[in-house]
């Protein structure tokens, strides 16, 4: 594409007018959940004894029974009616990505030739979508081919458009899991459970813990008409060749720059939208790339934060095209900036209002929270290598280990108090730590935690699991991925961990110990068990590659290998003895997501080759034929010594393209017979190694060569939209 094309497809990407916003004075607090059917909805359209027992089974997940789901189901239809739904889908997760829905109508035939519209409990609580079509890994082969979605009673259901939208688990009929909900919601019931009886050594009024999840949404916005002339963009959702923009990000003019006009009308409708569903948004502001963006919510109960973290993930996509944009979530849309992460932060709260993971005031909560830190660190450490393996894809891969993102190496900072308290911890013993004075006053020999950790703004931005003052952020986490598949090994680990962690005490304690001092032994034990975990350097140094492997963390970098820390003995332990996952249902996501890893390197692969054979070379032969043609002339025209010497450049730019341009085709024959290699190897893992050992280092090496010949070629000829072009919105 000429680049006078290039940017009439720009202007009529701007011309577009941007969505009107709503005229009226509304505030946020007032169309806040518009469309969702929260409690006090309930409480006004259910009947209170229907009422009472929803809060019931949302609180404490008692059954429901069908006479209840048919009250509920009623209200819901006569609520959503009045915003005008005619249809009503169960909206799941399936292990692919984004979410599902299958629309029904809330039509039914009223016996005497005409309609009424219905609305069942049986049809809120349970529906059979055909499960063949998602991914199940084997799973139907061994066990049941049918599949449903069940109700998820705990986030509530919304309405977008005509359609109620009831948040369920998808599961086949066998009762394994097909998707990210019921491992999740397993794992936070694993985590209440474990979390609970630890709290209450401190605080025995406690009965719940509720695990939080605050995510942070990276993304990046380019103009529709560029993004739709780069087939790479539209197939893969990153761009597969381009050359450096002269200007990027290297003036961090653009991090919390203000935000450009067509964007903030963006960000504005976006908002609006997410909050009238409910999603609490609340930080919004440029990021250090260029047309990069965030978006942050208030943190929430962790399955409403995954359920909205999905919801607002589909918004996104829709309202930027409103706006002539289109919203990126690859991890790495461009080579050489700053790529999108979705940091979760995570930590632990009781019902009755206590942060687990911040300190308090006396001696107890202080303890309480050394416990908590300490056997979070002990989770991590435990499974850094799952950790992993939850947040690696094919495109996270070429996100790590760059630019802001966290290295493929999994390490905890704590900042310097925590770690100096630790260190004091580990160095003293037992006496000069605890005292009793009377019977219940306790004395621990702990400096002061302030309750505000200030100094842990002293950010360290490498750290993949980082702690923040009250919380810990995990920043390994891919932006376009579902939070959920680290939320569910995080929460299981932690959960793990704290079970062992009682198990210990409770010995102890049956020993005669008394519980403070032998929580204190347990932690100190386990301050130095977790050491390795802790790391406060700079995990891009290739010192701590080799001190990490020497501490015996995972380093490995490969994304398939990464993967099959899915199924290490402790990973199938951990998931078995905390009720989460099954083998059969392990070996069934490892094998979806060494699928998944295949697929989409070998989409890559295809669409670059097209790219380099019918886009790249035609324009750059094309490109060589005029400067021969122009070589020919000046031949012709001037006498032989000054045609020679007028003639070098282009000469040695015709060699040049030449030489990038032979590469390019033969290094994209190898391309093609890599990929035929890899594709006749039966077993998958071994075929997800192949396409990472071999398609993936051959993209590269033929990109460098593309990006080469973008530099000397006429932008006149150019096909693509350059980086330049893109990354500047205007
Ligand atoms: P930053 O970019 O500085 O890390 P943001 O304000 O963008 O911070 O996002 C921080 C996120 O952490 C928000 O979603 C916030 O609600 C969430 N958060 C704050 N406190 C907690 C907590 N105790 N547990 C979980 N998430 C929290
Ligand atoms: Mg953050």
């Amino acid at each position: 594409m000429s680049s006078s094309l290039r940017f009439h497809v720009v202007g009529k990407a701007f011309e577009k007018k941007p969505v009107e916003l709503p005229e009226s004075k509304e505030r946020p607090s007032e169309y806040f959940a518009k469309y969702v059917f929260t409690r006090q909805k309930m409480q006004q359209y259910l009947p209170s004894s229907v009422y009472e027992k929803m809060c019931d089974v949302i609180d404490n997940g008692s059954s429901l029974d069908l006479a209840t789901a048919n009250a509920v189901a009623e209200g819901m239809k006569q609520w959503a009616m009045e915003l005008g739904a005619t249809h009503c889908t169960h909206w799941f997760q399936p292990l692919t990505e984004g979410t599902a829905e299958k629309h029904d109508g809330f039509v039914e035939h009223d016996g005497r030739g005409g309609m009424v519209e219905e609305f069942t409990g049986k049809e809120l609580v349970q529906q059979e979508p055909d499960a063949s079509s998602f991914p199940s890994g084997g799973i139907r082969s061994t066990f049941e081919a049918r599949g449903y979605s069940a109700w998820d009673p705990a986030s509530p259901v919304f309405v977008i458009g005509d359609t109620l939208m009831i948040p369920t688990v998808f599961i086949s009929y066998t009762g394994e899991a097909l998707d990210y909900k019921a491992p999740l919601k397993k794992a936070l019931h694993a985590v209440n459970q474990a979390a609970t009886e630890v709290a209450r050594y401190f605080y025995p009024d406690v009965s719940k813990v509720i695990s939080n999840l605050g995510w942070e949404q990276e993304y990046f916005l380019v103009d529709e008409g560029l993004y739709a002339a780069r087939p790479d963009l539209l197939m893969t959702g990153r761009t597969l060749m381009g050359h450096d923009s002269a200007k990027n990000q290297q003036m961090d003019d653009h991090y919390f720059g203000s935000i450009p006009e067509r964007v903030a009308s963006f960000m504005k409708d976006l908002e609006i939208q997410a909050l009238k569903l409910g999603v609490p948004c609340k930080t919004r502001h440029n990021e250090a790339a260029p047309n990069q963006f965030e978006l942050a919510p208030i943190f929430e109960e962790t399955n409403l934060a995954v359920d909205h973290n999905m919801l607002l993930m589909s918004l996104m996509h829709r309202v930027a095209r409103h706006h002539g944009f289109r919203c990126l979530l690859h991890e790495k849309p461009f080579a050489g900036i700053n790529g999108s992460g979705k940091h979760c932060n995570w930590s632990l709260a009781t019902n009755t209002g206590i942060q687990l993971h911040a300190p308090g005031r006396t001696p107890a909560d202080n303890l309480r929270f050394l416990t908590f830190i300490v056997e979070t660190l002990m989770a991590v450490h435990k499974h850094n290598a799952l950790l992993k393996a939850s947040i690696i894809s094919a495109t996270n891969a070429h996100r790590l280990g760059g630019g802001e993102a966290p290295p493929t190496i999994i390490s905890s900072f704590l900042g310097k108090q925590i770690s100096d308290l630790l260190k004091h911890l580990e160095e003293s013993d037992d006496d000069e730590l605890i005292s009793f004075a009377g019977k219940q006053a306790l004395s621990l020999d702990i400096p002061q935690i302030p309750e505000l950790l200030l100094d842990n703004t002293d950010r360290n931005r490498t750290s993949p699991f980082a702690f923040t003052g009250n919380r810990f952020e995990f920043r390994a986490v891919g932006s376009q991925s579902n939070c959920a598949a680290a939320m569910i090994v995080l929460n299981g680990a932690v959960a793990e961990a704290l079970t062992n962690f009682k198990e210990r005490v409770d010995r102890l304690i049956a020993q005669g110990v008394p519980s403070m001092k032998a929580i204190l032994k347990i932690v100190r034990e386990d301050i130095r068990t977790s050491k390795p975990i802790h790391f406060e350097g700079n995990g891009y140094s290739e010192e701590w590659r080799t001190e990490a492997a020497a501490r015996g963390l995972d380093v490995e970098q490969s994304a398939p290998l990464i993967l099959d820390a899915y199924l290490r003995p402790e990973t199938v332990e951990m998931f078995r003895r905390m009720h989460i996952l099954s083998l059969a249902e392990l070996e069934a996501r490892l094998e979806i997501k060494q699928d998944t890893y295949i697929k989409k390197v070998q989409i890559e692969a295809r669409i670059f080759g097209d790219l380099c054979i019918n886009h790249i070379i035609p324009v750059a032969t094309r490109y060589q034929s005029q400067l021969m043609d122009n070589i020919h002339r000046i031949r012709e025209a001037f006498p032989e010594d000054e045609a020679k010497a007028m003639n070098a450049d282009n000469i040695s730019l015709v060699r040049q393209i030449s030489q990038h341009a032979s590469f390019i085709t033969a290094q994209t024959e190898q391309l093609v017979e890599a990929r035929r290699v890899a594709n006749r190897i039966t077993s998958q893992r071994e075929r997800a190694i192949a396409y990472h050992d071999t398609v993936v280092p051959l993209l590269e090496r033929i990109r460098y060569h593309v990006d080469k010949l973008e530099l000397i070629v006429d932008d006149e000829l150019w096909p693509l939209p350059k980086y330049r072009e893109l990354l500047f919105i205007r």
